[in-house]
């Protein structure tokens, strides 16, 4: 059996470790963009306050996965899937140029989400999705560091991540303002107790959480970024943490269906037999995606084990919870997720 695997985050990488440990014979090729291993996604949001960073948020390198043979092309990318012959095309530095399935498992993970009025101002502003974009983040920061200046954010969203990175920054000494658009930061997470105590912990590190925000544009001024809102202000630089994106788009040049994620039943197969979603790319029939670590890995070992002839039952979602990494906050009611 040929499985090929698009994506190299938790949910590729715990996939392609349990399938190979549940069948000697198969041939796992995983294919990646990444270059540099298999990391921790949710440490991203502590890369600023950690000086070693680049390095230990790396939790296996590639050769590791080889040497359990599974073959990793990395620094790729697929391009198309080609459902009849069952090939997908790959492009980059590599040689294969096409590789055949008999079980394609799309771990595609997420994009940044951009708002649309922000999205003509994309060389304008930073995301922090993956280690690439960190590295390019702290050596930014850097460059101001070594003109002996204090580094001026301005972060647009107060979600999950949007106060981890204020709260990160903050702590490591530089000066953040926080636009959100709603009245009270984390809304879809927080009960509202919750919500103002993160608000007055982020204060106190000394961030400027803006409520009520709506920022409508962004323009260059010279070495500055301005923020326009009802007002403007101008930062060294921008972050924008307004959310994810699914990357549904093989998918749907495929033909396959798509939502807010590649539609999937309950199995995780998507309305191709040989093709099969999980992690944040997968929308599960009952609307929902499982965009966390804890369920993720559920899916992926539990799609292993099925495709091994395991699992004859339906894909059941894990009770889980999460935690806000702000330093210092710990919320006393329930997320809701
Ligand atoms: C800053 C941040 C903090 C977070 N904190 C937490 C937390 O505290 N707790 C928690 O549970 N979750 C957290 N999350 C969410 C969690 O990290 C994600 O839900 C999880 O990493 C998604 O895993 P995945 O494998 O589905 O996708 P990803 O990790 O996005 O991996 C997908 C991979 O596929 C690759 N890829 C995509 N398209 C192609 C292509 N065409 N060809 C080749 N390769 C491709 C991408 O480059 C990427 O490496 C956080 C996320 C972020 C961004």
């Amino acid at each position: 059996m040929q499985v090929v695997i698009i994506g190299s985050g938790v949910a590729g990488v715990t996939f392609a470790e349990k399938y190979r440990a549940l069948d000697a014979d198969a041939e796992i090729t995983l294919v990646t963009r990444e270059n540099d291993g298999y990391y921790s996604r949710p440490l991203l949001s502590r890369g600023f306050s950690k000086d070693t960073i680049e390095e230990t948020i790396v939790l296996k390198p590639f050769s590791a996965l080889r040497e359990n043979r599974i073959e990793v092309i990395s620094g790729v990318e697929i391009t198309a899937i080609h459902r009849i012959p069952r090939r997908v095309e790959v492009a980059g530095a590599c040689q294969e140029k096409s590789l055949k399935y008999d079980k394609l498992i799309i771990a595609q993970g997420s994009a940044a989400f951009v708002p649309p009025p922000l999205q003509p101002y994309r060389e304008l502003f930073f995301c922090l999705n993956s280690l690439a974009d960190l590295k390019t983040l702290r050596k930014f920061r850097h460059g101001i560091l070594s003109q002996n200046r204090r580094p001026d954010w301005a972060i647009i969203g107060g979600g999950l991540i949007g106060c981890e990175v204020a709260s990160d920054l903050a702590v490591s000494g530089d000066s953040v303002t926080l636009y959100h658009a709603m009245n009270r930061l984390m809304e879809r997470q927080l009960a509202e107790e919750d919500s103002l105590s993160l608000f007055e912990n982020l204060n106190h590190a000394g961030v400027d959480v803006l409520l009520n925000q709506s920022v409508h544009s962004l323009a260059d001024e010279n070495d500055k970024v301005c923020v326009l809102t009802e007002a403007a202000a101008e930062f060294d630089a921008v972050i924008v943490a307004c959310g994810f994106k699914p990357r549904t788009g093989l998918a749907e040049q495929a033909g396959l269906a798509v939502g807010r994620g590649i539609k999937v039943d309950d199995c995780l197969r998507t309305e191709d037999e040989h093709i099969y979603a999980l992690g944040d790319v997968a929308e599960l029939p009952n609307g929902r995606l499982y965009a966390y670590i804890m369920p993720i890995r559920h899916q992926a070992n539990w799609l292993a084990a099925h495709l091994a002839g395991q699992e004859h039952g339906s894909w059941t979602p894990p009770v889980f919870s999460t935690k806000a990494k702000v330093h210092g906050f710990e919320a006393t009611h329930p997320y809701h997720l």
